[in-house]
């Protein structure tokens, strides 16, 4: 069996590849982009084994794909590469769409046309749900995305229907809510706070002087699971007799301040909120600054600056068809997922 992973410097597609090498005997082909500096971290455990191999291909140059399935004939072809940072499309929005929904048609032409009878799996978000008309959000929900980045992955999900109903490819596109852990990268909210707790735990540990972590939008509401546990589910997705698209979720949902309260309580810092929007803090009590002899007392601020121009309020997932019918069990939950990060970050320092 080969499989095609793409994305695999980043969170997804390398646990996706940690989890093939340990659940089937595929050979699995990462692919990378040609950069000057690619970052490795994520990909430690997997690099040197014989089953893995890296190859060169961009999802912005078809040429590459085209021959990557010719020469490779994949049975699998896992498309984990995209622009994925929502914060950052309406800078990059053409860049965006390019990679995350022009970037899947090329996907799927070079399978139409070399080797249709692989199976392929597209990253889909909850982001396409946007501006949600009810919770929680299944299948069904309407599209309505708020972001350059919402868009672009909801035209991908139409691309691979039009593609499995015309040409009869076996094409999933996995609806896949906010999924973080150890190897998330440091612009995405919760890893910014993890790695956040870890520096503060620090200079308290040491009683050094420390700056607030800052953030943007703290009443947001996101349903986070661990990408670990969602991997296995969106291999489920593509065993499945005919291709069917799923959502992936915890079925909870926590703002971005519960996860900040998480966070420090991991790491047994006690903190209190005072002020309102952006004059909001969280802060260490007096008595207990003056206890651990602790030099600042800002634990998070808000900085408008980290704001968007749209944003999606609450996400809330309905994972009950998958769980279902995929026998999908996920097995990280959201306090775990905290915890895992916070201690990896501190750990890690
Ligand atoms: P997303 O759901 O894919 O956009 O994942 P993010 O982790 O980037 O953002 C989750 C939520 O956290 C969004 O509602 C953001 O507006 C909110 N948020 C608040 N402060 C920050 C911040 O400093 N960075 C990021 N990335 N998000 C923040």
């Amino acid at each position: 069996m080969k499989v095609i992973v793409t994305g695999i410097l980043g969170q997804d597609g390398a646990n996706m590849v940690e989890f093939l090498l340990k659940n089937t005997d595929a050979k699995i082909f990462g692919m990378i982009r040609r950069t000057s500096n690619p970052n490795f971290v994520n990909c430690q455990s997997f690099i040197h084994n014989e089953r893995f191999k890296l190859v060169y291909g961009d999802l912005s140059d078809s040429i590459s794909l085209d021959n990557l399935v010719r020469d490779i004939q994949p049975d699998y072809f896992i498309n984990f590469a995209a622009q994925s940072f929502v914060g950052c499309s309406w800078e990059i929005p053409l860049q965006t769409f390019d990679a995350n929904a022009t970037g899947v048609a090329r996907c799927l032409e070079a399978i139409r046309r070399f080797q249709p009878k692989c199976r392929f799996y597209s990253a889909g978000s909850s982001e396409e749900f946007g501006d949600v008309q009810y919770s929680p959000q299944d299948i069904l929900h309407p599209v309505r995305p708020r972001s350059p980045y919402g868009a672009s992955k909801a035209a991908a999900r139409h691309l691979v229907k039009v593609y499995r109903e015309s040409y009869n490819l076996y094409a999933v596109h996995g609806i896949l809510f906010n999924h973080e852990g150890t190897k998330r990268g440091e612009e995405f909210v919760t890893r910014k706070i993890s790695k956040g707790v870890a520096r503060i735990y620090n200079a308290i540990k040491y009683n050094e002087f420390f700056n607030p972590i800052e953030l943007g939008n703290l009443d947001s509401k996101r349903d986070w699971s661990d990408s670990e546990d969602f991997v296995d589910g969106v291999w489920k997705m593509l065993n499945q007799k005919e291709p069917k698209d799923y959502v992936l979720s915890s079925n909870e949902t926590h703002s971005i301040r519960e996860f900040v309260e998480k966070a420090f309580a991991t790491a047994n810092i006690q903190g209190f909120w005072h002020g309102n929007g952006v004059s909001e803090e969280f802060s260490v009590s007096t008595e207990y600054a003056i206890k651990n002899n602790i030099r600042s007392s800002v634990l998070v601020k808000v900085n408008p600056k980290f704001y968007r121009p749209a944003e999606v309020d609450l996400l809330l997932g309905d994972s009950k068809p998958a769980r279902e019918e995929l026998g999908w069990d996920p097995k990280i939950s959201f306090d775990n997922l905290v915890s895992r990060m916070v201690n990896y970050d501190i750990d890690n320092f």
